[in-house]
């Protein structure tokens, strides 16, 4: 029997991971990722879509009833996670649920409900992470900061619980006795030998919304970015800020994870090194540099690289030399679209006051005498990292071998195990 139709496209791009791509109402073709984890029976999954078939009369547009129920040419013919039944008809599925959430926004979480509930037929699991930089920006008027009473006509707003918040640099864990999944931090002294560790560290990315969070994933050395960055494509995406959005901290976001990428490239690239030259063989082999998986439009491109690219754009905007566009009035506000030239790979569209901070910000460090907080005499390879913003990890100029002898920065409290709250949105953590 041909299996139903559907709203969602799924690929493989790494050995545990799928990128299943919506067909949704609204244009925005989320990017959502599936991984299998390896070794625990988690699925991983970052983002859950809009909820929204572009064609109404498709069969399959429930993203949990996708993974649950599709067969996936590219998963041996088997849906991603399969519901395993009972004898009494009761079931659960194979996997444990991790959502991840980019951030709020209505294009991300718009299945998110599905995977808060458990039923009496499907008992399976589900923890939802979301950064803990700004819990309010989730927790109050979830409606504006989704933007789903702006769109037209208005989105009722998914109801749901974060059960856990990560910290910068926190790793997710699994607790094998207590069968419970997720770890911000890690104590200080306490036995946790028995945790495992799933490979899987969070950062902080504010900038396009407060609870923008990446997460990276070290066994396939793969960094997922959210909505930070993507490429135009065919379908002509512009990075977009919104009116919560905020350059000043985006510039430090994304300084922050290329000092993470390339410390990170630099020790696979030692790492690589080393083993060349304790083999026998005669062929070169390539250091597996970090890829990117953007929530929209890109994936597979090299990381250091599109981070760099991005980075670029935003100062020569920021400098003036990027033409505006086109404009529009947009929550009371003019929005300018910025574009180098009709074959750009990026353009970016948000609030000109946005631009104007960044440019008020420069000239009253400029009067005050203060550095800074990017230098746009520099090129993007000698980026310095404005100190006072950063924390412990991130100190300095970017130098790989700073961070590669620095401590791995790991957190944990015993406060964030299992929070599983009542009512639409969970209590505020901190
Ligand atoms: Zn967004
Ligand atoms: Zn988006």
């Amino acid at each position: 029997m041909a299996p139903p139709t559907t709203s969602f496209t799924t690929s493989r791009i790494n050995g545990s991971t799928f990128l299943i791509v919506e067909t949704d109402d609204y244009g925005e073709w989320p990017f959502i990722y599936a991984k299998q984890h390896p070794t625990e029976p988690i699925l991983i999954l970052s983002d859950t879509g809009c909820n929204a078939p572009r064609d109404k009369s498709v069969k399959l547009s429930n993203l949990r009833e996708y993974l649950e129920t599709y067969p996936i040419f590219e998963n041996g013919g088997r849906p991603l996670n399969p519901i395993v039944k009972s004898n009494d008809g009761k079931g659960s599925c194979e996997r444990e649920y991790v959502v991840i959430c980019s951030h709020c926004h209505y294009d991300h979480i718009g299945c998110i409900e599905a995977f808060s509930t458990t039923t009496a037929q499907n008992t399976t699991k589900s923890f939802i992470v979301a950064s803990s930089h700004d819990p309010d920006f989730i927790l109050k008027d979830l409606p504006t900061h989704s933007l789903c009473r702006f769109k037209d006509p208005p989105i009722e707003t998914p109801k749901y619980s974060i059960t856990h918040w990560a910290h910068d640099y926190g790793k997710l864990y699994a607790d094998p006795e207590q069968g419970i999944y997720v770890r911000g931090k890690l104590p200080k002294i306490q036995d946790v030998s028995h945790l495992k560790s799933l490979g899987i560290t969070f950062l902080h990315t504010p900038g396009h919304t407060p609870d923008s969070l990446a997460w990276w994933d070290e066994d396939e050395r793969w960094l997922y970015v959210g909505d930070s960055f993507y490429e135009r494509q065919k379908e002509d995406m512009p990075i977009i800020f919104p009116a919560e959005g905020n350059l000043l901290h985006f510039f430090h976001s994304m300084q922050h994870l290329l000092i993470f990428v390339r410390s990170e490239n630099a020790a696979e690239e030692r790492r690589t090194a080393e083993r060349e030259r304790e083999s026998k063989h005669d062929f070169e082999v390539l250091s597996r540099r970090i890829k990117v998986g953007c929530a929209h439009q890109t994936a597979g491109e090299d990381a250091e690289e599109m981070i760099m690219a991005t980075l670029r754009l935003i100062m020569a905007i920021v400098a003036g030399k990027v033409p505006v566009i086109s404009s529009k009035m947009q929550r009371g506000e003019p929005v300018d679209l910025w574009r180098e030239s009709k074959k750009a790979r990026f353009s970016v569209l948000g609030p000109r006051r946005l631009i104007e901070d960044v440019r008020d910000e420069i000239e009253r460090c400029k009067r005050e005498k203060r550095p800074i907080p990017l230098d746009f005499n520099k090129s993007v390879e000698d980026i310095a990292v404005p100190q006072k913003l950063c924390g412990p990890t991130c100190q300095g100029r970017v130098r790989q071998e700073r961070r590669l002898n620095a401590p791995r920065f790991v957190m944990y409290s015993s406060s964030t195990t299992a929070i599983s709250l009542p009512g639409p949105f969970a209590a505020d953590p901190r």
